[in-house]
């Protein structure tokens, strides 16, 4: 299935309106579909393209727009939400860490569209990893849930951007 801008949906604003609508954070009236993952904003929260209210809404005559959904906003700027440094990982367990975060980040994923893992990557000696989440939470129930699998870590979790709520956990194992 193929959308365009150009969909019979599409309703042009009057510049007036427009104006009204402009200033960031105000969600505009109809539909709000992101160009990047086609997620889709209608009842105040964004949806999976599929959801199933999103097929339940009837679009017919609803204004329908465009514009980046926060995560995808995120991933485009290069912040995040939620960072999580690991380190430490022993050579033994660090597939099954991966498993673990892997199964996490699908998971919630599929719960909320706009949880995601931005980026991840290896940081210097071996063992080392930062994860970026759209989410501050995510970074927070991830270092909790691997503190439980694996037990000898330690999670500290701070804010240090108040008030911006931002997370910035580590992880280490022992
Ligand atoms: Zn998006």
């Amino acid at each position: 299935m193929t959308r365009s801008r150009g969909e019979k949906f599409y309703v042009i604003h009057s510049k007036a309106e427009e104006r009204r609508n402009e200033f960031i954070g105000k969600p505009k009236p109809g539909i709000t579909i992101c160009p990047e993952c086609r997620a889709v904003f209608f009842e105040k929260h964004w949806h999976h393209a599929d959801a199933a209210p999103y097929r339940r809404a009837d679009t017919k005559g609803k204004e329908v727009h465009y514009a980046r959904c926060p995560a995808c906003k995120m991933a485009k700027d290069h912040t995040y939400g939620g960072l999580l440094k690991i380190t430490g990982v022993p050579a033994a367990q660090e597939s099954e860490m991966m498993n673990l975060i892997l199964n996490f980040v699908n998971r919630a994923y599929k719960r909320n569209c706009q949880h995601r893992l931005l980026r991840f990557r290896r940081v210097g000696r071996r063992g080392a990893y930062t994860f970026e989440f759209s989410d501050n939470q995510l970074a927070v129930r991830l270092a909790r849930a691997l503190q439980k699998r694996f037990k000898k870590v330690a999670v500290t979790v701070r804010y240090p951007h108040e008030p911006l709520k931002v997370s910035e956990v580590t992880l280490s194992f022992s």
